[in-house]
Protein backbone atom coordinates (compact mmCIF):
# COMPACT_ATOMS: atom_id res chain seq x y z
CA UNK A 1 0.00 0.00 0.00
CA UNK A 2 1.00 3.51 -1.32
CA UNK A 3 -0.59 5.15 2.33
CA UNK A 4 -0.45 4.94 5.65
CA UNK A 5 -3.90 3.85 7.27
CA UNK A 6 -3.63 6.27 9.67
CA UNK A 7 -3.20 8.96 7.21
CA UNK A 8 -6.01 7.96 5.05
CA UNK A 9 -8.11 8.20 8.19
CA UNK A 10 -7.68 11.67 8.87
CA UNK A 11 -8.61 12.47 5.62
CA UNK A 12 -11.58 10.39 5.45
CA UNK A 13 -14.08 12.68 7.23
CA UNK A 14 -13.30 15.70 4.49
CA UNK A 15 -13.56 12.99 1.49
CA UNK A 16 -17.39 11.91 2.53
CA UNK A 17 -17.76 16.04 2.50
CA UNK A 18 -16.77 15.97 -0.59
CA UNK A 19 -14.09 18.40 0.37
CA UNK A 20 -10.72 16.91 -0.66
CA UNK A 21 -8.31 18.64 -3.04
CA UNK A 22 -8.33 15.97 -6.16
CA UNK A 23 -4.99 14.98 -5.27
CA UNK A 24 -6.40 13.63 -1.78
CA UNK A 25 -9.34 12.05 -3.32
CA UNK A 26 -7.26 10.32 -5.65
CA UNK A 27 -4.67 8.93 -3.09
CA UNK A 28 -7.60 7.75 -0.82
CA UNK A 29 -9.80 6.28 -3.57
CA UNK A 30 -6.71 4.52 -4.16
CA UNK A 31 -5.77 3.25 -0.73
CA UNK A 32 -9.98 2.40 -0.61
CA UNK A 33 -9.24 0.00 -3.42
CA UNK A 34 -7.02 -1.85 -1.61
CA UNK A 35 -7.83 -1.51 2.19
CA UNK A 36 -11.09 -3.13 3.55
CA UNK A 37 -10.86 -1.68 6.88
CA UNK A 38 -10.47 2.03 5.80
CA UNK A 39 -13.59 1.18 3.08
CA UNK A 40 -15.95 -0.29 6.34
CA UNK A 41 -14.72 2.83 8.59
CA UNK A 42 -16.00 5.18 5.65
CA UNK A 43 -19.51 3.38 5.81
CA UNK A 44 -19.83 3.94 9.39
CA UNK A 45 -18.56 7.47 8.79
CA UNK A 46 -21.69 7.75 6.21
CA UNK A 47 -24.18 6.11 8.60
CA UNK A 48 -23.30 8.57 11.62
CA UNK A 49 -23.89 11.15 8.77
CA UNK A 50 -27.21 9.72 8.28
CA UNK A 51 -27.96 9.70 12.23
CA UNK A 52 -27.06 13.46 12.12
CA UNK A 53 -29.49 14.44 9.27
CA UNK A 54 -32.41 12.52 11.28
CA UNK A 55 -32.28 14.70 14.74
CA UNK A 56 -31.64 17.43 12.54
CA UNK A 57 -35.31 16.71 10.44
CA UNK A 58 -36.46 15.83 13.88
CA UNK A 59 -35.54 19.25 14.99
CA UNK A 60 -37.48 21.11 12.20
CA UNK A 61 -40.38 18.95 12.92
CA UNK A 62 -40.35 20.18 16.48
CA UNK A 63 -40.05 24.01 15.48
CA UNK A 64 -42.87 23.86 13.08
CA UNK A 65 -45.03 21.94 15.41
CA UNK A 66 -44.05 24.68 18.18
CA UNK A 67 -44.98 27.28 15.28
CA UNK A 68 -48.38 25.75 14.57
CA UNK A 69 -49.20 25.78 18.39
CA UNK A 70 -48.32 29.42 19.02
CA UNK A 71 -50.39 30.44 16.25
CA UNK A 72 -53.21 28.19 17.35
CA UNK A 73 -52.85 30.05 21.02
CA UNK A 74 -52.43 33.31 19.93
CA UNK A 75 -55.48 33.17 17.74
CA UNK A 76 -57.52 31.36 20.58
CA UNK A 77 -56.32 34.34 22.92
CA UNK A 78 -57.80 36.99 19.97
CA UNK A 79 -61.06 34.83 19.96
CA UNK A 80 -61.62 35.32 23.69
CA UNK A 81 -60.85 38.39 24.11
CA UNK A 82 -63.05 39.15 21.01
CA UNK A 83 -65.72 38.03 23.27
CA UNK A 84 -64.79 39.78 26.13
CA UNK A 85 -65.11 42.93 24.32
CA UNK A 86 -68.43 42.15 23.96
CA UNK A 87 -69.99 43.39 26.82
CA UNK A 88 -67.94 46.14 26.70
CA UNK A 89 -68.76 47.62 23.68
CA UNK A 90 -73.01 47.11 24.34
CA UNK A 91 -72.12 48.70 27.48
CA UNK A 92 -70.80 51.65 25.84
CA UNK A 93 -73.51 52.30 23.51
CA UNK A 94 -76.39 52.11 26.04
CA UNK A 95 -74.49 54.42 27.71
CA UNK A 96 -74.09 56.53 25.02
CA UNK A 97 -77.86 56.42 24.22
CA UNK A 98 -78.69 57.25 27.77
CA UNK A 99 -76.69 60.09 27.43
CA UNK A 100 -75.54 60.17 31.17
CA UNK A 101 -71.70 59.21 31.11
CA UNK A 102 -69.87 56.49 30.43
CA UNK A 103 -69.97 55.23 34.10
CA UNK A 104 -71.10 51.54 33.29
CA UNK A 105 -68.36 51.47 30.20
CA UNK A 106 -65.67 51.92 32.61
CA UNK A 107 -67.03 49.34 35.36
CA UNK A 108 -67.74 46.48 32.79
CA UNK A 109 -64.40 47.69 31.12
CA UNK A 110 -62.22 47.17 34.49
CA UNK A 111 -64.08 44.06 35.07
CA UNK A 112 -63.59 42.56 32.13
CA UNK A 113 -59.82 42.93 31.90
CA UNK A 114 -59.66 40.69 35.16
CA UNK A 115 -60.66 37.50 33.23
CA UNK A 116 -58.46 38.64 30.45
CA UNK A 117 -55.57 38.58 32.79
CA UNK A 118 -56.14 34.96 33.77
CA UNK A 119 -57.19 33.53 30.14
CA UNK A 120 -55.74 35.82 27.91
CA UNK A 121 -52.42 36.69 29.28
CA UNK A 122 -51.11 33.48 29.60
CA UNK A 123 -51.74 32.54 26.09
CA UNK A 124 -50.27 35.77 24.81
CA UNK A 125 -47.43 35.80 26.90
CA UNK A 126 -44.08 34.47 24.78
CA UNK A 127 -42.32 33.72 28.30
CA UNK A 128 -42.36 33.93 32.34
CA UNK A 129 -46.91 33.20 32.05
CA UNK A 130 -47.22 32.39 35.37
CA UNK A 131 -45.26 35.69 36.77
CA UNK A 132 -47.17 38.12 34.27
CA UNK A 133 -50.80 36.10 34.82
CA UNK A 134 -50.10 36.92 38.83
CA UNK A 135 -48.95 40.41 38.36
CA UNK A 136 -51.74 41.32 35.85
CA UNK A 137 -54.73 39.69 37.70
CA UNK A 138 -53.74 41.92 40.60
CA UNK A 139 -53.31 45.06 39.11
CA UNK A 140 -57.10 44.24 37.55
CA UNK A 141 -58.62 43.53 40.78
CA UNK A 142 -57.07 46.79 42.32
CA UNK A 143 -58.32 49.02 39.08
CA UNK A 144 -61.81 47.26 39.15
CA UNK A 145 -62.29 48.20 43.18
CA UNK A 146 -61.26 51.88 42.05
CA UNK A 147 -63.68 52.20 39.07
CA UNK A 148 -66.29 50.83 40.97
CA UNK A 149 -65.39 53.21 44.18
CA UNK A 150 -65.11 56.58 42.09
CA UNK A 151 -68.85 55.54 40.88
CA UNK A 152 -70.28 54.85 43.78
CA UNK A 153 -68.80 57.71 45.39
CA UNK A 154 -67.05 55.53 47.92
CA UNK A 155 -64.14 56.37 50.07
CA UNK A 156 -63.44 53.02 50.41
CA UNK A 157 -61.14 51.80 48.08
CA UNK A 158 -58.06 52.03 49.91
CA UNK A 159 -58.44 49.81 52.38
CA UNK A 160 -60.40 47.50 50.09
CA UNK A 161 -57.64 47.49 47.65
CA UNK A 162 -54.98 47.24 50.68
CA UNK A 163 -56.65 44.11 52.34
CA UNK A 164 -56.55 42.45 48.31
CA UNK A 165 -53.50 43.03 47.95
CA UNK A 166 -52.11 41.56 51.15
CA UNK A 167 -54.58 38.58 50.80
CA UNK A 168 -52.88 37.96 47.05
CA UNK A 169 -49.81 38.63 48.40
CA UNK A 170 -49.90 35.78 50.74
CA UNK A 171 -50.99 33.55 47.74
CA UNK A 172 -49.07 34.68 45.05
CA UNK A 173 -45.54 35.23 46.34
CA UNK A 174 -44.34 32.26 47.13
CA UNK A 175 -45.21 30.94 43.79
CA UNK A 176 -43.16 34.45 41.82
CA UNK A 177 -40.62 34.11 44.42
CA UNK A 178 -39.72 30.55 42.43
CA UNK A 179 -40.31 31.39 39.09
CA UNK A 180 -38.86 33.72 36.32
CA UNK A 181 -37.84 36.05 36.10
CA UNK A 182 -37.66 36.71 39.58
CA UNK A 183 -36.33 33.48 41.53
CA UNK A 184 -32.65 34.69 40.17
CA UNK A 185 -32.51 37.97 41.59
CA UNK A 186 -33.45 36.05 45.26
CA UNK A 187 -31.59 32.82 44.58
CA UNK A 188 -31.44 31.57 48.18
CA UNK A 189 -33.33 34.04 49.30
CA UNK A 190 -36.80 33.46 47.92
CA UNK A 191 -38.31 32.76 51.37
CA UNK A 192 -36.99 35.49 53.05
CA UNK A 193 -38.58 37.83 50.13
CA UNK A 194 -41.83 36.11 50.77
CA UNK A 195 -41.94 36.81 54.61
CA UNK A 196 -41.58 40.62 53.44
CA UNK A 197 -43.54 41.20 51.01
CA UNK A 198 -46.05 39.69 53.20
CA UNK A 199 -44.71 42.11 55.91
CA UNK A 200 -44.71 44.90 53.72
CA UNK A 201 -48.59 44.30 52.61
CA UNK A 202 -49.80 43.42 55.90
CA UNK A 203 -48.52 46.47 57.61
CA UNK A 204 -50.03 48.84 54.77
CA UNK A 205 -53.09 47.12 54.96
CA UNK A 206 -53.54 47.65 58.83
CA UNK A 207 -52.49 51.75 58.35
CA UNK A 208 -54.81 52.08 54.95
CA UNK A 209 -57.60 50.70 57.84
CA UNK A 210 -56.54 52.82 60.56
CA UNK A 211 -56.51 56.26 58.28
CA UNK A 212 -59.92 55.04 57.09
CA UNK A 213 -61.84 54.13 60.44
CA UNK A 214 -59.75 56.98 62.04
CA UNK A 215 -60.99 55.97 65.66
CA UNK A 216 -58.77 57.45 68.27
CA UNK A 217 -56.30 54.89 69.67
CA UNK A 218 -56.66 52.84 66.46
CA UNK A 219 -52.58 52.56 65.62
CA UNK A 220 -52.02 51.87 69.42
CA UNK A 221 -54.75 48.53 69.94
CA UNK A 222 -54.13 47.41 66.48
CA UNK A 223 -50.15 47.67 65.92
CA UNK A 224 -49.94 46.40 70.05
CA UNK A 225 -51.85 43.06 69.32
CA UNK A 226 -50.45 42.90 65.66
CA UNK A 227 -47.00 43.31 66.27
CA UNK A 228 -45.60 40.29 68.82
CA UNK A 229 -47.27 37.50 66.05
CA UNK A 230 -45.64 39.09 63.27
CA UNK A 231 -42.03 38.95 65.02
CA UNK A 232 -43.21 35.91 66.14
CA UNK A 233 -43.67 34.92 62.66
CA UNK A 234 -40.61 36.39 61.40
CA UNK A 235 -38.42 34.65 64.74
CA UNK A 236 -39.80 31.43 63.86
CA UNK A 237 -39.20 32.13 59.67
CA UNK A 238 -35.87 32.83 60.67
CA UNK A 239 -35.04 30.06 63.19
CA UNK A 240 -36.35 27.15 60.91
CA UNK A 241 -34.80 28.56 57.33
CA UNK A 242 -31.24 29.36 58.90
CA UNK A 243 -30.54 28.41 62.14
CA UNK A 244 -27.91 24.84 61.59
CA UNK A 245 -28.89 22.89 63.86
CA UNK A 246 -31.21 19.49 63.99
CA UNK A 247 -34.68 19.40 62.87
CA UNK A 248 -36.09 18.54 66.73
CA UNK A 249 -34.03 21.26 68.06
CA UNK A 250 -35.63 23.38 65.37
CA UNK A 251 -39.17 22.45 66.20
CA UNK A 252 -38.60 22.73 69.88
CA UNK A 253 -37.50 26.89 69.91
CA UNK A 254 -40.31 27.23 67.57
CA UNK A 255 -43.01 26.04 70.47
CA UNK A 256 -41.10 27.96 72.66
CA UNK A 257 -40.79 30.92 70.68
CA UNK A 258 -44.60 30.65 70.04
CA UNK A 259 -45.31 30.12 73.97
CA UNK A 260 -43.88 33.08 74.68
CA UNK A 261 -45.26 35.39 71.82
CA UNK A 262 -48.53 34.16 72.63
CA UNK A 263 -48.14 34.98 75.94
CA UNK A 264 -47.31 38.50 75.55
CA UNK A 265 -49.49 39.16 73.04
CA UNK A 266 -52.38 38.18 74.98
CA UNK A 267 -50.76 39.82 77.96
CA UNK A 268 -50.99 43.02 75.76
CA UNK A 269 -54.43 42.31 74.46
CA UNK A 270 -56.20 41.71 77.98
CA UNK A 271 -54.33 44.97 78.85
CA UNK A 272 -55.60 46.81 76.10
CA UNK A 273 -59.03 45.50 76.70
CA UNK A 274 -59.50 46.28 80.32
CA UNK A 275 -57.72 49.70 79.83
CA UNK A 276 -60.45 50.24 76.70
CA UNK A 277 -63.49 48.40 77.77
CA UNK A 278 -63.06 48.05 80.98
CA UNK A 279 -65.15 44.58 80.94
CA UNK A 280 -63.96 42.05 84.01
CA UNK A 281 -65.37 38.86 81.83
CA UNK A 282 -63.81 39.75 78.74
CA UNK A 283 -60.58 40.66 80.88
CA UNK A 284 -60.27 37.22 82.46
CA UNK A 285 -61.13 35.18 79.50
CA UNK A 286 -58.26 37.16 77.39
CA UNK A 287 -55.73 36.60 80.71
CA UNK A 288 -53.14 34.43 79.33
CA UNK A 289 -52.63 31.42 81.58
CA UNK A 290 -49.27 31.56 82.84
CA UNK A 291 -49.70 27.79 83.59
CA UNK A 292 -50.01 27.16 79.78
CA UNK A 293 -46.90 29.09 79.36
CA UNK A 294 -44.75 27.28 81.55
CA UNK A 295 -45.82 23.83 79.99
CA UNK A 296 -45.18 24.85 76.88
CA UNK A 297 -41.82 26.37 77.13
CA UNK A 298 -40.70 22.78 79.09
CA UNK A 299 -41.55 20.62 76.44
CA UNK A 300 -39.90 23.16 73.98
CA UNK A 301 -37.00 23.02 76.01
CA UNK A 302 -36.84 18.87 76.45
CA UNK A 303 -37.69 18.97 72.32
CA UNK A 304 -34.92 21.53 71.82
CA UNK A 305 -32.02 19.54 74.35
CA UNK A 306 -33.21 15.75 72.89
CA UNK A 307 -32.69 17.83 69.19
CA UNK A 308 -28.91 19.22 69.99
CA UNK A 309 -27.94 15.53 71.64
CA UNK A 310 -28.82 13.83 68.36
CA UNK A 311 -27.48 16.53 66.21
CA UNK A 312 -24.57 16.38 68.21
CA UNK A 313 -24.19 12.47 67.79
CA UNK A 314 -24.68 12.58 64.49
CA UNK A 315 -21.39 15.07 64.04
CA UNK A 316 -19.36 12.56 65.88
CA UNK A 317 -20.65 9.44 63.71
ZN1 LIG B 1 -6.20 1.42 5.35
Amino acid sequence: MKYECNMIRDLLPLYKDGACSPESTKAVEEHLSECPSCKELLTELKDTSLDEMIVREKEEVIDSQSRFFKRKTALAGSIIAGILALPILICFIVDLANGKGLSWFFIVLAAMLIPTSLFVVPLMAPENRMFYTMCSFTVTVILLLAVCCIYSGGKWFFVAASAVLFGLTVCFSPFIACRRPVNKYLKDHKGLAVMAADTVTFFLMMLCIGLHVATPGYFKTAFGISTPLVAMAWIMFLIIRYLPVHGLAKAGICVVVLNVAAWIANSITAFIMTRDIGDSEVVISTTPSIGYTVIGIVIGAILTVIGFMIGKKKEAA
